[in-house]
């Protein structure tokens, strides 16, 4: 998910998809490039996926975070965005990632649903609410972009059961959108040393006590 300026929106990659627009696309387990994309990624994880992840694996939010996470504070931001730590093998493959196929499948975070549409989200100033934008980017290798199963965004979530995960992801920009200015002041993470307390709090608010 990207917060999306207007300015740049012809600037984007990929094919911009809307509620009519149609996608080709089928993977299924035996096609060339089987596992290839589960590798090297920026999976940023949401709440919500955190929680359907932590109770897939049987272990609290807290355990969760301190075995398959890494936080980073982008450039900008004044939240952390939580990302799925890659294997340190020379593959970097996802955690989860076996040979045959996905071992979380039904728990599978919001990206993986979502692939090979992109998600953005670009403010309404005028409703005042964000609105999701979507785009048709594979990558290169992806294969099931040249099968001729064709999906709309309606039909391509309701398959990957990804309704409830983007409805939930939405309302994580709308709240994250709080944070687009600093309100730590003296608390926030670029002060020195112990003095976090309420950035820690938020941070485990959000993602360790569902
Ligand atoms: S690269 Fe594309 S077709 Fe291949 S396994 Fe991944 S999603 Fe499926
Ligand atoms: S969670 Fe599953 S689908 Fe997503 S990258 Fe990992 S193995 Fe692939």
């Amino acid at each position: 998910m990207k917060y999306i300026d207007i300015d740049k929106l012809k600037e984007l990659p990929g094919r911009r998809i809307k509620a009519d627009d149609t996608f080709s696309f089928r993977c299924y387990p035996g096609i060339e490039c089987f596992n290839r994309c589960c590798r090297n990624l920026n999976l940023f994880l949401y709440p919500y996926d955190v929680l359907r992840l932590k109770n897939a694996l049987g272990i609290s939010s807290d355990e969760f975070l301190d075995q398959y996470v890494d936080v980073v504070l982008r450039s900008g931001n004044f939240f952390p965005d939580v990302l799925l730590r890659m294997s340190a093998s020379k593959e970097k493959t996802c955690p989860f990632l076996v040979d045959t196929g996905c071992s979380i499948y039904a728990d599978r975070p919001d990206i993986c649903r979502t692939f090979p549409i992109e998600h953005g989200i670009l403010y309404d100033a005028a409703r005042k609410k964000d609105a999701a934008l979507h785009f048709f980017r594979p990558p290169d290798f992806c294969q099931g972009q040249h099968e001729n199963q064709e999906w709309t965004l309606s039909t391509w979530s309701r398959d990957q059961d990804a309704v409830l995960y983007h409805r939930m992801t939405i309302r994580w920009a709308e709240l994250k959108r709080l944070f687009q200015t600093d309100p730590w002041g003296a608390e926030g993470p670029q002060a020195p040393g112990p003095k976090w307390p309420l950035w820690r709090l938020t941070i485990s608010t959000a993602f360790a006590n569902l």
